[in-house]
Formats: structure tokens, sequence, C-alpha cells
């Protein structure tokens, strides 16, 4: 089935369905102890069409650690500020490492592999915090605008809990820093890294913000913020890098681009059509939340739609 009359409504209750017999399955993220706290059973997901119209099911609104999802954004807004610059720092192949790996930094003489494993997103953040002055600030403000919700803001504790148990992130960073490729300050850099990603924002606000992606780069107000070409880039990036080094069996069971954080929210894209975003804190051995991956692939499988 490949038509325009889905009833997104009814294949999302389905979805959540099949995110609820994943019951139990997966853990909470607590290598940031403030994440632990995140609610173990919540589920949610929205899905917000190419022309503006939102569909929810369980806890769509509920706000939740947005992590990773962010890379997506300081990606994006780095390319727009500074187009094909970014990539003399960061390479755009997938990693097959944690996303939190200092091998393959040392064997690439501190150019990350890509923009989504943290040593990448450090080094995008770092771009972003020179084109802007405020990379965190960028990246919430996007956010703000884009999902019509003045109100999403940044978890402080979150951000103090990041940074109080940041030794690795430290350690990528100075590294990244010891082969000249972070051009600010590195504890500047790691702030700013700590605080976008702890922004937090709700499953129907980050389809809205993505929805660009599905629209070939054009925003909500019609304005462009990446060529066509670009937004085609980043949707590759996303599907080849975006949930760790499980992408493989993401494009193999969802097979649209996607992005995951260790909140356990998951945004993803069918070009042209809509973005969506699951969230469920308890996250797979990769690091994927096992119920947005459940409900993602539901969606893909019983609607037909996927890039492929
Ligand atoms: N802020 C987290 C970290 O640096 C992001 C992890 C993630 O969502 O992948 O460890």
């Amino acid at each position: 089935r490949h038509n325009d009359a889905v009833d997104y409504q009814q294949i999302l209750a389905e979805a959540a369905a099949a995110a609820r017999a994943t019951a139990g399955q997966g853990r909470v993220a607590d290598y940031i102890p403030a994440l632990a706290k995140a609610p173990a059973d919540a589920f949610g997901m929205a899905l917000a069409t190419a022309d503006g119209e939102l569909y929810g099911v369980g806890d769509w609104e509920r706000r939740f650690s947005i992590q990773s999802v962010s890379k997506l954004f300081t990606l994006v807004l780095a390319i727009a500020h500074g187009g094909d610059e970014l990539w003399r720092g960061v390479g755009r192949e997938p990693s097959g490492n944690p996303f939190n790996s200092l091998i393959q930094l040392e064997t690439e003489h501190g150019i990350p592999r890509n923009p989504f494993i943290n040593a990448g997103a450090i080094v995008v953040t770092d771009r972003l915090l020179q084109q802007t002055g405020d990379a965190a600030g960028a990246v919430l403000d996007f956010l703000r605008t884009e999902s019509g919700n003045p109100s999403l803001d940044i978890d402080p504790e979150v951000a103090a809990s990041e940074a109080e148990h940041g030794h690795r992130n430290a350690a990528l960073a100075h590294f990244i820093a010891s082969h000249g490729n972070l051009l600010g300050d590195v504890d500047t850099v790691l702030a700013h890294y700590y605080r976008h990603c702890a922004i937090e924002a709700g499953c129907g606000d980050l389809a809205l913000a993505g929805r660009f992606l599905a629209r070939h780069g054009v925003r909500a107000d019609g304005s462009r913020l990446l060529q066509r070409s670009q937004a085609k880039r980043v949707n590759a990036i996303m599907l080849i890098c975006g949930t760790y080094d499980a992408a493989g069996e993401f494009a193999y069971r969802v097979g649209i681009p996607g992005k995951s954080g260790v909140g356990g929210g998951i945004l993803a894209v069918l070009p042209e059509r809509a973005t969506l975003c699951a969230w469920g804190p308890r996250l797979d051995a990769a690091g994927n939340s096992v119920a947005a991956m459940a409900a993602l692939d539901h969606f893909t499988t019983a609607t037909g739609l996927s890039i492929f």
C-alpha cells in the first residue's frame, strides 16, 4: 500500500500498540545520572506532514531530553551558516564503533568519522559556535521557532550532570584540539555541546522542527534553510550514521533516515511527506529506543512508506 489516503491517526495507534508489545525490554540510560530519572515506560509518537498537519499518540506532548537528536540540528545550522567548509573538519562515513569511541579518532588524526558520533558533533558544535557566538542558543531558537513552542528550554540539571560525568567527551574534545581541529576554547565548546544535548522537547515539537527535511530544505515559514541538495545530503547522513552503530539495522527495519538520542527519542524523515518522532526511554544495546524502533518499524512496514 502506497497511497495518499493513509489514515495517520489509525496507523499511529497501531504503532503505539507495537511499541507497547516491547514493554520491559531495554534499559534507561544512566551513564548521565540525571537521565536515569526518565519515566521508563512512557511512550509517545507524533507525525507532522510536510504541509503542517500534526498527529500524535500516547505521551507525544511530554518533554524528554533530546540528547543526540540535537546533533541533527547543530549539523543543519552549521551547514546553513557555513556550507561545505564544515567537511574539512569532519567526515561523513558510518563509524561502526560506539558513539563515544576514541579509537577511530586517533587513526584519523582528529577528524571524526561523521557529525553524529560525539567526536563529530563536538566539531560541529565548535563551528556553529564560531558562526553564531551561541551554538546551544542557536539550536534552541531554531527548535522554538519551527515547533511554534517558545517555552522549549534546556534542562540545566541534565546539562550539569553531563558536564560532571563528561570525562570521555572532554577527552575527545582535547584530542581533537590537539590536532588543531577545534577553533574555540575546549571548555566553552563542551558547555555548548552539553547544553544543546540537554534541550527538552516533545515528539510533536521535534516532528514539526524537522519538517524542513521532508520539504527539501524549506522551513515552516516558506524560507529556505538548506539548498535542496544539502537537504538530500543531510537525509543521507542520517540514514547511514543516525542511529549509532545500528544504522544498518535501522535501515533494514525502518527504511528511512532517522536520528536517535540516548533520551529515547528518534526523529525520522519520510522525504516529501512527513516527519515522525517516536520516544520511549528504554534503550537497546546500541543505544536506540526499543519502543521507538518497534513503532517506526510498524509504521513503515504497515504503510509501505519508506525510501526503499
Ligand atoms: N550528551 C550525550 C553524550 O555526550 C549524548 C549521547 C547521545 O544521545 O548519543 O554522551
